[in-house]
């Protein structure tokens, strides 16, 4: 199969209020400032998949002009690994992480920025910068890399020593900064706008989501085209959860999934996040559709460490929606479940993944998750890139 084959033209459209948005340039909505989606027209089901063995197995679903090929270093393609001593520790009837360690530079952030970079070399951008809490910035060094495109990185001082090496090794020019991702973000910004980059901050341009979308599409088809009862994400900026969310929205749209009667299209959504920032689990207990800023956020989980997330709306909308649930998770139930997922499994588990599994256990010792569910959790990262 050629690569034009598989190219479907899309458009960018507002999240919040579907304003329309020109495919150049594209940032946030000039109309409401909310996060801009790609759009197309619903893929049926039975068209072919491709053959690639990575995550571009999917480009019918996936934002890639005729003729091109993308960016890629096998991203994707994860395996989702069942584990009945974890499906009982927590107290639910079946349990699978998807481990995202398996991706090039052993994060899912590898998928984003396969999708984004892609974009950014077809439009001609000179160079891509990227504010990070770690992961990120290691991905999209390794994207820039394959590309051929420089890259600068902004990432704060704490983040875990491996990651930093990795971005360094890579060949981009990582900036230290004091403070969090919040104020890398402003720095990336200004670095943008100086040098004509594409700037690749979570949400902040439209494609990053849709490489991220593959975990959903994987998950439907790893479960033969079903939808979980629950799906629990380690979530900061809140790409990876509006990912899968997105991409069972389309395969809904193209008829891809199967249900006993009728086919159940969203799985109850977990948000787990740490108890030392935790925005979206506040703004949810209270009701709110907007998140407030979270003041001097702390955990050792890198990727959680998001106080202000652009995709708060999003991500409030989809709890509100599925029944969902958000919670937290103290540094010491981080560290008990980190430990208590790899030593069950063998799973390299990042402090992001331990994150979602205590919360996920005190959600069903809550009630508010059933005991008969049947539960995907997402290990979105490695425990490697932790371990200095
Ligand atoms: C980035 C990251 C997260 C948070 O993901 P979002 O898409 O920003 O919500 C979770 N875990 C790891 C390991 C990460 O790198």
């Amino acid at each position: 199969m050629t690569s034009s084959s598989w190219s479907r033209p899309w458009a960018l459209r507002c999240s919040a209020c579907d304003t329309p948005a020109p495919l150049e340039k594209a940032s946030l909505c000039t109309a409401c400032g909310q996060p801009l989606f790609a759009r197309y027209d619903a893929v049926p089901r039975g068209t072919a998949l491709t053959d690639r063995w990575d995550m571009w197995r999917y480009a019918p679903f996936l934002p890639l002009a005729s003729g091109e090929a993308p960016v890629s270093l096998g991203e994707g393609l994860t395996p989702l690994i069942e584990s009945e001593s974890l499906a009982a520790a927590v107290g639910v009837r079946r349990l699978w992480i998807k481990d995202e360690a398996q991706n090039p530079t052993a994060s899912f952030k590898a998928r984003g920025m396969s999708a984004a970079v892609t974009r950014a070399r077809a439009e001609g951008y000179p160079g891509l910068v990227v504010p990070t809490a770690g992961n990120a910035g290691a991905a999209l060094a390794a994207y820039g890399a394959a590309a051929g495109m420089p890259v600068k990185v902004f990432a704060p001082r704490t983040t875990p020593r491996p990651i930093l090496d990795t971005i360094e090794a890579m060949g981009a020019d990582l900036v230290r900064i004091d403070g969090h991702i919040g104020d890398a973000g402003k720095l990336a910004l200004a670095h943008a706008s100086e040098t004509g980059f594409f700037a690749i901050s979570t949400l902040r341009e439209p494609y990053r989501v849709e490489g991220m979308k593959t975990m959903g599409f994987e998950m439907a088809e790893q479960l033969g085209w079903r939808v979980p009862d629950v799906v629990v994400y380690p979530t900061g900026g809140g790409e990876g959860t509006v990912g899968i969310w997105k991409a069972l929205q389309e395969l809904a749209a193209g008829g891809w999934l199967d249900g006993a009667d009728s086919p159940r299209i969203q799985p109850q959504y977990v948000v787990a996040q740490a108890a030392g920032c935790a925005p979206i689990a506040r703004a949810f207990a209270a009701g709110q559709e907007k998140a407030e800023p979270w003041v001097d956020p702390v955990t050792h989980a890198a990727g959680l460490r998001v106080p202000s997330p652009l995709g708060d709306r999003i991500l409030l909308r989809i709890l509100r929606e599925t029944a969902g649930v958000a919670g937290t998770a103290s540094e010491d139930a981080i560290r008990e479940w980190t430990f208590r997922l790899a030593s069950a499994t063998g799973i390299d588990a990042a402090p992001e993944g331990g994150c979602a599994l205590s919360v996920l256990r005190d959600a069903v010792q809550a009630g508010q998750i059933a005991s008969d569910a049947e539960v995907v959790v997402y290990n979105t990262g490695s425990g490697a890139s932790y371990r200095a």
